[in-house]
C-alpha cells in the first residue's frame, strides 16, 4: 500500500518497526532512518526476508531540517513517523510541511534546556498543514495515545457527557535493577520529577511531585501505589472532550525506585543546567543517562504486566455512568515476539496503527490534530488485531 518513514531508532521504534513489517499489507517500504545508522541496520538485517516489507536505512541528524528534507524527497514516504526524541518534533515538523508529507509522532515537543513540555509549539503549526493538505497526527503512543483513543471510544459509544477521567498507568514489570528506567531516562526522569498537576473546573491545579499518592487494585496485577503526574494527554483531553470537569493522571512507582529518584535529585544528578566538568560542559541528567541501564536492554530481565486505562465518570440517557476501559501487557510475551519489553511495545504498537491510519486513508484530515479527534473504531480494532487488546468493566473500583 504505501511506504513511511521512521526517524529514530531506540526501544520504541524497535517494537514499531517489527509491527510495520509485521503489517506488510499496509506497509511495502519502510526506510529507518537515525542518528546511529548501525542499530538500523542491525534491525534490517534481523528483519530482512520475514515479510514482504522492504527495508531501507539511513543516517539522519533530526536536528537539522535539510537533512530531513534531502531524505523525504529522496525516500518519498506517504508518512513521517517520528521516534525520535520530543526535541526533533518541530525540525521533523519543518521537514513535512516542506515536502508536504504527513507526519505522526508518540510525544509532544518539549525544548531541550527547560523541562517543559505541551502543545502550543506544535498547535501553531496547524493552520500551515492544513493550508499544504497534510496531517499531523499528534501523541500514538499509549498515553498519550491511546488513552486519548480509549476517550473518543467512550464518548462514542458509552456516554452523552463524560465528566471525569482518571488516566491509570500501571507498570508492574520487575527487572531486577535497583534503579533503572523503562524508557529513555533524561525524558523518564524529567516527566517525574516535574510538579504535578490535573484539570479541573477549567483551570489547572498544581501540585509538588509525588504530593498525591493513591493505592488501586489494578486488574491482574494487585494493589500498587500511584501517584499523580502532570501528562500531556491532559491538555489535549480538556479541550477536546465536552462536558469534561476533572482529568488526572496517576502512575505506580515502587519505593525502591522514588528512594534512589530522591537520593539523585539531592545530589543534583537529575538537573538539566550545564556544569563544567575537567573543562567541559556537561549536563548531569544527559551524564547520568550514560550510566543507567539501556531501557532496550531491560527485555530479557522484565517480568510481570503492565495495565493502562482510563476510567471514565458520566451520564447516559440522563443517569450516571462508569466505564473502565484498560489494557494489560505482559513484559515475556512482549519480548518473545519483538525482543523488547512492555513499555516500549504499548507505544511501539500505537505508533505503528497511527502511521497505518493514515496510510490506508482511514485518518486523513489536512492540519494538526490530537488522537482523540479522529473516529476510534478502527483504531480500536487495530489495537485487537495487532498486540494490544482492550478489556472493560462497567463496575470498576474508583479512584478518590
Ligand atoms: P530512545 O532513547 O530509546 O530512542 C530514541 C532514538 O532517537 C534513538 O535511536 C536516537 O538515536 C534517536 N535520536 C535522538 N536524537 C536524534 C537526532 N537528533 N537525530 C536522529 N535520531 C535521533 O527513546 P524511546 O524509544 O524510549 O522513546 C522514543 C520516543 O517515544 C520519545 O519521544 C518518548 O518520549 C516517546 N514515548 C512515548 C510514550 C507514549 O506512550 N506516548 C511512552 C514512551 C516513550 P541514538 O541511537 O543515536 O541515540
Amino acid at each position: 500500500m504505501g511506504k513511511c518513514l521512521i526517524i529514530g531508532c531506540g526501544g520504541v521504534a524497535s517494537v514499531a518497526i517489527h509491527k510495520c513489517v509485521q503489517n506488510s499489507e499496509v506497509f511495502d517500504e519502510i526506510m529507518i532512518a537515525s542518528r546511529t545508522k548501525s542499530k538500523c541496520d542491525a534491525l534490517k538485517e534481523k528483519l530482512d526476508g520475514t515479510s514482504s516489507t522492504k527495508i531501507r536505512t539511513a543516517k539522519v541528524d533530526a536536528d537539522n531540517v535539510d537533512e530531513l528534507i534531502a531524505l523525504i524527497n529522496d525516500f518519498k514516504p506517504d508518512v513521517v513517523l517520528n521516534l525520535a526524541l520530543p526535541y526533533q518534533d518541530l525540525t521533523i515538523m519543518d521537514a513535512c510541511l516542506a515536502t508536504k508529507t504527513n507526519y505522526v509522532d508518540t510525544a509532544n515537543y518539549e525544548p531541550e534546556d527547560t523541562a517543559k513540555f505541551e502543545y502550543k509549539w506544535q498547535w501553531e503549526y496547524r493552520g500551515r498543514f492544513k493550508e499544504a493538505g497534510i496531517t499531523a497526527l499528534l501523541g500514538s503512543g499509549f498515553d498519550p495515545g491511546v488513552t486519548g483513543v480509549f476517550s473518543a471510544y467512550a464518548l462514542k459509544h458509552e456516554f452523552d457527557e463524560i465528566n471525569y477521567i482518571d488516566i491509570l498507568d500501571c507498570n508492574a514489570g520487575d527487572h531486577g535493577y535497583p534503579f533503572a528506567t523503562n524508557f529513555n531516562p533524561e525524558i523518564n526522569i524529567r516527566e517525574v520529577s516535574a510538579n504535578g498537576s490535573y484539570w479541573e473546573s477549567g483551570h489547572w491545579v498544581e501540585t509538588k511531585p509525588m504530593e498525591i499518592k493513591r493505592v488501586y487494585d489494578f486488574p491482574e496485577i494487585g494493589k500498587r501505589d500511584m501517584y499523580l503526574l502532570h501528562h500531556e494527554e491532559i491538555e489535549s483531553l480538556a479541550l477536546n472532550i465536552p462536558g469534561i470537569k476533572r482529568i488526572r493522571f496517576f502512575m505506580t512507582f515502587g519505593e525502591s525506585y522514588l528512594t534512589h529518584l530522591r537520593c539523585l535529585e539531592d545530589v543534583g544528578m537529575t538537573s538539566i543546567e550545564p556544569i563544567e566538568f575537567e573543562g567541559k560542559k556537561i549536563v548531569p541528567l544527559q551524564f547520568l543517562k550514560a550510566v543507567l541501564p539501556d531501557p532496550a536492554s531491560l527485555g530479557p530481565r522484565t517480568v510481570g504486566k503492565t495495565n493502562i486505562g482510563c476510567i471514565f465518570r458520566g451520564k447516559k440517557d440522563g443517569k450516571d455512568k462508569t466505564y473502565y476501559l484498560y489494557n494489560v501487557c505482559d513484559h515475556q510475551e512482549c519480548y518473545r515476539e519483538v525482543g523488547s519489553q512492555a513499555v516500549s511495545y504499548t507505544t511501539g504498537v500505537p505508533a505503528m496503527i497511527g502511521a497505518m491510519m493514515i496510510m490506508t486513508g482511514k485518518w486523513n484530515k489536512p492540519g494538526v490534530y490530537n488522537i482523540e479527534e479522529f473516529d476510534p473504531d478502527p483504531f480500536m480494532d487495530a489495537l485487537n488485531k495487532w498486540g494490544l487488546p482492550w478489556q472493560e468493566s462497567r463496575d470498576p473500583e474508583l479512584v478518590d
